[in-house]
């Protein structure tokens, strides 16, 4: 009951990366970096481990970027020359690489970590993979002109290593697709059959990832202007409710959704966000387990896993774990008292 896991990324150690902030520089490089990736891949585990977090990830130690970490592995894309595009529908400008060519994975993205990962833990494992919607809207095109055969060209890169994943031992993969709540519309057109494309043939545990965010200062700002509800999710919940996906992913701690939206995915897994990552305030054991209260209402407690709103990749490692620890405490928390 209320199994716990986080939405993928904690911070990375400052002798990894610069910290508290997304994109951090590497410190290190060649051999060295590679081998750091895989020691703060152990950590990451052990973090989790101790808080009581059951379905424990690499902590994303070994990407840069959630995106970009699985775009340097396709073949098809031209890094020298990066160009700036407004991305998310223009809420934030970045720096993003051209696909000059046909996309095909240049070899396995990661093996390395995942196979670290899985001989380090009993744990169930989970991994993280950018969403093909996602990625279309944070690269430049110059090849495919067309932003839907380009996301079901991705969803086949997607899908070669999602199934090598599987057979590293991945038990779960999930797809971040912030992406979703901002272009409503393509998620029910196009979205979700790009996502099939991606875990065609998986049968390990499918998860997709919608939110409002990384508390950065863009999001924030936007939240701002959403008013008072959050509605968006009511447009694809029920696309996404009869989907092939098994599990979907969103926030709800100090979020503006309402929690009777989460009834629309009946059948679902629900991954609730009962940790914002938005703020540095620490959750109370007891707040947590008010959130899965809060949800229980609209979604059966047998489908309420409990984890973080978003990555933890930009936060202060300091109140990551103290986070991770609300966490495992609150979810345990909520045992006692609805188990
Ligand atoms: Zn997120």
């Amino acid at each position: 009951m209320f199994p716990t896991t986080i939405a993928g990324s904690l911070p990375k150690p400052a002798w990894l990366a610069e910290p508290n902030r997304l994109w951090a520089p590497w410190r290190l490089d060649g051999a060295e970096l590679e081998a750091a990736k895989l020691d703060a891949t152990l950590l990451a585990i052990k973090l989790q481990e101790d808080a009581g977090i059951d379905v424990v990830t690499d902590g994303e130690q070994s990407r840069q970027h959630f995106v970009h970490g699985f775009l340097e592995n396709v073949a098809g894309i031209d890094f020298a020359h990066k160009v700036e595009i407004g991305i998310r529908n223009n809420r934030y400008k970045a720096m993003v690489p051209t696909v000059t060519g046909p996309l095909r994975l240049k070899g396995r993205v990661h093996e390395p970590e995942a196979r670290h990962a899985r001989a380090h833990t009993k744990h169930k494992l989970k991994f993280t993979l950018p969403g093909p919607m996602t990625i279309v809207d944070t690269i430049a095109d110059q090849h495919y002109g067309d932003r839907v055969k380009m996301a079901f060209a991705f969803a086949d890169t997607l899908n070669a290593e999602a199934r090598a994943l599987e057979r590293n031992g991945v038990d779960v993969i999930q797809f971040d697709e912030p992406a979703f709540n901002v272009y409503m519309d393509e998620v029910t057109t196009w979205g979700i059959e790009a996502l099939h494309r991606a875990i065609d043939g998986l049968k390990c545990t499918t998860t997709v990832h919608i939110c409002y965010g990384y508390g950065i200062k863009a999001n924030i700002d936007w939240k701002a202007t959403l008013g008072g509800e959050w509605r968006q999710y009511e447009k694809i919940f029920p696309a996404l409710a009869a989907s092939r996906i098994n599990q979907v992913s969103v926030e709800c701690r100090n979020s503006k959704v309402p929690m009777s939206l989460l009834s629309l995915l009946r059948g679902k897994d629900v991954l609730i966000g009962v940790i914002d990552v938005a703020s540095d305030e620490i959750e109370t054991p007891e707040q947590v387990a008010g959130t899965i209260e809060a949800v229980m209402k609209y979604v059966p407690k047998q489908h309420i896993v409990a984890g973080t709103n978003c990555g933890m990749a930009p936060m202060h490692s300091n109140i990551a774990q103290a986070k991770l620890a609300a966490l495992g405490k609150g979810a345990a928390l909520a045992r006692e008292r609805f188990g």
